[in-house]
């Protein structure tokens, strides 16, 4: 193991690893492993870090081996893939991490049993008063920590009526938005406030996912009678990622009546998802309405300004000397989420430690070369618009226009095309981007350019030179 704050020897290990051709797993995990305590701090690494046994490293998949479930699925939730990142970077290989059940090794024994609720040293600590039903919060999910910007002003506000009134505000809450841009943080923050202001209130917060598999246990265990009891009694209940049960009709069921026992309690629900409950694909239609009853607040992408502000502060809480610029540098380049600047500047600290040496912007390109260049590659639908508006000599309103003819519709459909196989975006986000189309119609338009693609000599060819002239 390699001891905290020894540069050289890290330094060593790691040149060793990149230099053996047939990747020596074991060393390699000793220097991945120093990397995610120098990130988490030594209490997480002595309880979640420690115990992990590399297995092997084959064909790009790492397997870990840890001894419980518990402690594979909180690894899995909170590691996994922090570890796949700094996998990648370090040994510039593209990794799937697989944590695993093995057989435990002698001296890991005493992690066994070591569960959030009854340890002092963990990262997060569950809300005890809902007999460990509800999720661990992040300690660091506070208001405190939240940066507020024009982006986000909505959500936090609504977030934070909820939190500070003893009434219910709006029934639900429903916030949504892009991955990583404060969710999560939001939800957990409701949850620490309502503690430390009215600890006699029962918050139970947990993602869709464990909602559904703690339903599904309590079906299999014929035990659903304490399993809706035990959501029935909460004050605030908090269900986070709900489009992870759409298309799951019988959670979605149980879910509905959860939330409609609760509501007609005047019990408030706070819902977090990826898209407003109209864009939800998969959802029940009733539920769909009821989801959109009280405030449905997004969270938009982040702004310069923002991201500057949340660099700001997590340079401050770290206490680290991170020169200005190169925080201006990382707010300018990486506007994909907060998690991946976030994750930026925890690969920058980290690294300035191990080698000891300024964090300087030159030093941040060279060590941040893959993400740079992803966010630099990323093309966004009104770039993908403008190009084929150009190429088609039409006006860029067009592509929001309702017009119909041949001239315009057949441009337009092939931007939604691109858009589909360039961008990230789900096909109601693209629909809205033009002119509020249908997520119908926008299907309909990548079909038929799918089509034509391969019966058009001229479209394809189009096709392929926008597509080069957009660098996707
Ligand atoms: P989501 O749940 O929307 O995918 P998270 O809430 O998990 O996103 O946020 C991702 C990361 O970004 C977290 O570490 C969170 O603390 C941070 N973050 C997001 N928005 C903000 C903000 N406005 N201020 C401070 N940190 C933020
Ligand atoms: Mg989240």
């Amino acid at each position: 193991m390699i001891e905290m704050g020894n540069a050289a020897a890290a330094k060593d290990i790691s040149q060793a690893v990149v230099s053996v051709h047939a990747m020596d797993v074991e060393l390699a995990w000793e220097q991945i492993k120093s990397l995610l305590q120098k990130e988490f701090g030594p209490a997480a690494c002595k309880s979640w870090i420690t115990p992990i046994v590399p297995q092997r490293f084959e064909r790009g998949v790492l397997e870990l081996g840890v001894s419980t479930r518990f402690i594979r699925d909180w690894v899995r939730t909170h590691y996994a893939d922090r570890i796949r990142h700094l996998w990648a970077q370090n040994f510039g290989t593209v990794v799937r991490v697989e944590i695993v059940v093995s057989a435990a090794k002698k001296e890991d024994e005493t992690v066994v049993s070591l569960l959030p609720a009854n340890a002092n040293e963990q990262p997060c600590e569950s809300l005890p008063i809902t007999d460990g039903l509800s999720s661990p919060l992040d300690l660091r999910f506070t208001f405190d920590n939240f940066v507020v910007g024009k982006p986000n002003e909505l959500a936090h506000a609504a977030a934070r009526r909820v939190a500070d009134s003893d009434t219910v505000a709006f029934n639900p809450l429903f916030l949504y938005g892009g991955v990583g841009l404060g969710k999560t943080h939001l939800m957990h923050a409701i949850a620490w406030a309502i503690r430390s202001r009215a600890p006699q209130r029962k918050v139970l917060y947990m993602s869709a996912e464990k909602f559904m598999y703690q339903f599904v246990r309590a079906i299999r265990g014929k035990d659903t009678m304490s399993f809706k009891e035990q959501f029935r009694s909460v004050d605030v209940l908090m269900i986070d990622d709900i489009q992870f049960i759409c298309g799951k009709e019988s959670t979605q069921e149980e879910f509905f009546h959860t939330f409609n026992a609760l509501i007609d309690q005047n019990k408030q629900i706070v819902i977090s998802a990826d898209k407003s409950p109209s864009d939800l694909d998969g959802l029940e239609e009733r539920l769909r309405s009821r989801l959109g009853w009280g405030l449905v607040a997004d969270l938009h992408p982040t702004t310069y300004e923002l991201r500057l502000g949340i660099l700001e502060q997590k340079r401050d809480m770290l206490k680290r000397a991170i020169p200005q610029n190169v925080l201006e540098f990382l707010a300018h380049k990486i506007t994909s989420n907060v998690r991946e600047l976030e994750g930026a500047l925890n690969r920058i600290v980290a690294h300035s430690e191990l080698i000891g040496r300024p964090v300087t912007i030159e030093g941040v390109q060279d060590l941040l070369q893959d993400l740079l260049r992803a966010n630099d590659r990323r093309v966004s639908v009104d770039d993908i618009q403008r190009k084929v508006a150009e190429h088609y000599n039409i006006r860029i309103s067009d592509m929001h226009s309702p017009r119909r003819s041949r001239q315009i519709a057949r441009p337009r459909q092939i931007a939604m095309y691109l858009s589909k196989a360039l961008t990230e975006h789900s096909l109601p986000e693209i629909g809205r981007k033009f002119g509020g189309r249908d997520h119908t119609t926008i299907m309909h338009g990548v079909r038929r350019i799918e089509e034509l693609v391969i019966s058009d000599r001229s479209i394809q060819e189009d096709v392929e030179l926008l597509r080069r002239a957009i660098g996707g």
